[in-house]
């Protein structure tokens, strides 16, 4: 099994060096065995195996959700946010790897524009409210990362306040995983020429239309600016115990996998059983069995 961990997560010297994005190609699929290895069609293979581990994924769950069940929801929770350029897939990703387990133990929540209402809390106010409780798996799609990306270059808020916000991250994701949480950070990475070509066919697509925002194509124009302001987040606020990955996401299909492994692999350090049951087993049976 390919450590998706070791191969997607960022690399940087020190917190104060950005992380190269461009080094990085969005085309490309580490990890992904040749086909050579595997004797079959590459996104035939990776849609198969993001299917088997699909099953894997909701078995995890299940056990996730069961000891916190049975610990009056003191349980863990597995939290995965989601960040990428419009149109990086995020949807995608949610709806085939997130999709794969069972709704009823998950919390998704999609970040847009703060209201009013939800600004006067300050940054982290909606998203501290949108947390996992014990037992879920939670997705961010988008999350307080847009408080250091989208407010950073369309100059929501001066400097002076999203500047120091990168500490008051990186704090409040310590927090959050010292309370049970583990934190797993993606940034879906796809190229300027993907990017107009779905959304172009956002444009052309009548299906599409609505995905479709005129702002879209301002945030397209800014691309440098916004890939700058990724690089500083991804490097300021990587760290062990919430670590950053990028993944390139041209490929659907090889998204799709590489994500599948990712939170695969990090169950499998959380370590998850069924919970031993509390009551004698073997006299629940035989009540039931006399009863008939
Ligand atoms: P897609 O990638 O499919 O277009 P999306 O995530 O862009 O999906 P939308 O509803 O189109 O979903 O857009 C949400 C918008 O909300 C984004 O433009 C995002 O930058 C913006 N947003 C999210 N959080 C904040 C924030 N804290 N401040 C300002 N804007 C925000
Ligand atoms: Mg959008």
């Amino acid at each position: 099994m390919p450590d998706m961990r070791s191969l997607l997560r960022v690399r940087s010297e020190s917190p104060d060096v950005p992380i190269d994005l461009d080094a990085i190609d969005p085309k490309s699929t580490p990890g992904l065995p040749g086909r050579k290895v595997t004797g079959k069609d590459p996104k035939l293979w990776a849609r198969a195996e993001v299917e088997r581990i699909g099953a894997e994924l909701a078995t995890q769950q299940e056990m996730l959700f069961a000891q916190a069940a049975v610990d009056d929801g003191q349980g863990r929770s597995v939290l995965l946010v989601l960040q990428a350029m419009d149109c990086g897939g995020k949807d995608g990703a949610v709806k085939r790897v997130a999709g794969a387990m069972n709704p009823l133990g998950m919390h998704i929540k999609a970040f847009g524009p703060p209201t009013a209402q939800e600004r006067r809390g300050g940054f982290l106010w909606r998203i501290r409210k949108a947390l996992p409780p014990g037992g879920y798996v939670g997705v961010f799609n988008r999350s307080h990362y847009e408080d250091v990306l989208i407010v950073r270059v369309n100059g929501l808020a001066p400097e002076s306040v999203w500047r120091p916000r990168y500490e008051k991250i990186n704090d409040f994701e310590r927090e959050v995983v010292d309370g049970g949480t583990t934190v797993v950070k993606v940034m879906l990475h796809i190229s300027r020429e993907e990017q107009r070509e779905r959304l172009m066919q956002r444009l052309i697509d009548p299906a599409k239309h609505w995905k479709f925002n005129p702002s879209d194509l301002d945030s397209r124009a800014r691309w440098d600016d916004y890939h700058a302001a990724y690089a500083e987040a991804l490097a300021r606020c990587d760290s062990d115990a919430a670590p950053w990955y990028v993944l390139p996401a041209d490929r659907k299909w090889y998204r799709d996998w590489a994500l599948s492994h990712l939170l695969r692999q990090t169950f499998a350090d959380l370590k998850l059983s069924y919970p031993q049951p509390d009551y004698d087993l073997a006299a629940q049976r035989r009540r039931l069995e006399a009863d008939g």
